[in-house]
């Protein structure tokens, strides 16, 4: 299993044993180091990308869920080509950025927006807003979701077996002092809320609306409507981290449960692979911010191209239609794994929501992080290592998902199923 990825990667080794020697793991973002060495891509182009030893593969990570619209989209590449010749930033504000703020505006149904160039930028910033505005301390998150590469929400991302709901820091450096105010709840557990705001005064509560940092994870509606109640009687406000979901249904998870958040933070897909993010929200809370009141700040800050960019992206790409067509595809895809899982009689089950999905080797979908963590991960490394060697990227690791761009195809889902098939068969006989 390993050994076909080895013989196909020499080039991708390479690579790794001189990038590792001036870039730890030799890699620029953590979570782009896999075992036994990373991929190193070349390009990009539809729903393809092609290794530096040449290999070509159908692409379903798409950059973690930023290409919604599929590599080097034509709309997206003409655009640009014709406003790189006016400037790449700015410094003081781009026009068109009001075109933007209207669009986004109307679309996840939000007052007032600000930008940044991040997902981890825009949840920092919307746990500062939401303590300036109600001026209480203690930000309540759940176990497993993830929320950015900052202090105060790397917490519980990702714990030991046996650290499950005690609070366990999720990175070197970070000082406990600096997380005290943070708390833990359980997904899909009420009552792991409920308790908390009973006994603490909370600012607010930031969560993925649809978890997908530990597979894909659903909430209940129930769960999810009942912390909007506990929100009124116990004055916090209710954070949605969309950075993942925001890209994936056309009026985010906010749109697609009908709740208005207090705020929600948008980043990946919005901006078509440019960087770009949002903290957005009701008028009243975002109003806080602003000179000699509530920092916000960034150079590279809604900088003209991933201006531009998400304006296309959001207006011509990322359509209702183009959602439809993507998420039919999902369907496709979801519904043949689950075929397979009952018709080889596996251990899989499988999760979608949007134009996402995810599998996992167990008998009973998780609904939390503590049984997420409780799955065997071996299989879905087998699983993982055979579909790169046959030339599928499912998604980036076994805590992610895949997703289905506006530029992939019926065949691309075929070819993928095709595969996958044969490969779940071997993955059954180890
Ligand atoms: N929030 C969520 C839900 C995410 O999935 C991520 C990244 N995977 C982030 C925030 C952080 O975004 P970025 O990597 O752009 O900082």
């Amino acid at each position: 299993m390993l050994s076909d990825y080895k013989k196909l990667t020499l080039n991708s080794l390479t690579l790794y044993n001189i990038a590792s020697r001036i870039m730890p793991y030799g890699v620029s973002s953590n979570y782009r180091y896999f075992e036994p060495y990373p991929l190193y891509l070349s390009r990009g182009k539809g729903s393809r990308v092609w290794d530096v030893d040449g290999n070509e593969y159908i692409d379903f990570n798409m950059a973690y869920g930023a290409l919604g619209i599929g590599h080097s989209n034509p709309k997206l590449v003409k655009i640009l080509k014709e406003k790189l010749e006016n400037g790449t930033i700015l410094g003081f504000e781009f026009a068109d950025t009001l075109k933007l703020a209207k669009i986004i505006k109307s679309r996840f149904n939000v007052d007032m927006v600000r930008f940044s160039s991040t997902g981890t930028e825009a949840t920092m910033h919307s746990i500062r807003i939401a303590r300036a505005y109600t001026r209480k301390k203690k930000i309540i998150k759940f176990e497993g979701h993830y929320h950015g590469s900052h202090d105060q929400l790397l917490v519980n991302v990702s714990p030991e077996k046996n650290e499950v709901m005690k609070k366990s820091i999720s990175s070197y450096g970070i000082p406990y002092d600096v997380v005290k105010n943070t708390l833990i709840a359980e997904w899909n557990n009420y009552e792991s809320v409920e308790k908390l705001v009973k006994k603490e005064d909370v600012a607010a509560i930031i969560m993925e609306p649809i978890a997908m940092n530990m597979g894909l994870i659903k909430p209940d509606v129930s769960f999810l409507k009942g912390i909007f109640s506990l929100a009124k009687e116990y004055g916090f406000l209710i954070i949605f981290d969309e950075v993942k979901t925001g890209g994936k249904f056309y009026s985010g998870a906010s749109g697609y449960y009908g709740l208005k958040p207090d705020l929600i933070t948008l980043s990946k897909a919005i901006a078509g692979g440019l960087p770009l993010s949002v903290i957005a929200g009701k008028k009243e809370v975002m109003r806080v911010v602003g000179p000699n009141k509530t920092a916000h700040g960034g150079t590279f800050s809604a900088n003209p191209l991933s201006v531009t960019a998400s304006i296309v992206t959001l207006t011509q790409i990322l359509t209702e239609n183009s959602l439809y067509e993507a998420y039919k595809l999902n369907s496709m895809l979801s519904k043949g794994y689950q075929d397979f899982a009952d018709d080889l009689d596996l251990d899989l089950t499988v999760s979608m929501w949007g134009t996402s999905g995810s599998i996992f080797f167990s008998k009973v979908l998780p609904k939390n992080y503590r049984e997420f963590s409780e799955i065997d991960q071996r299989p879905w490394y087998k699983y993982f290592w055979l579909m790169l060697s046959n030339g599928i990227i499912p998604m980036a690791d076994y805590d992610e998902q895949w997703t289905i761009s506006t530029q992939h195809t019926k065949e691309d889902i075929m070819k993928h199923l095709e595969i996958a098939e044969n490969i779940l068969k071997k993955v059954k006989e180890e």
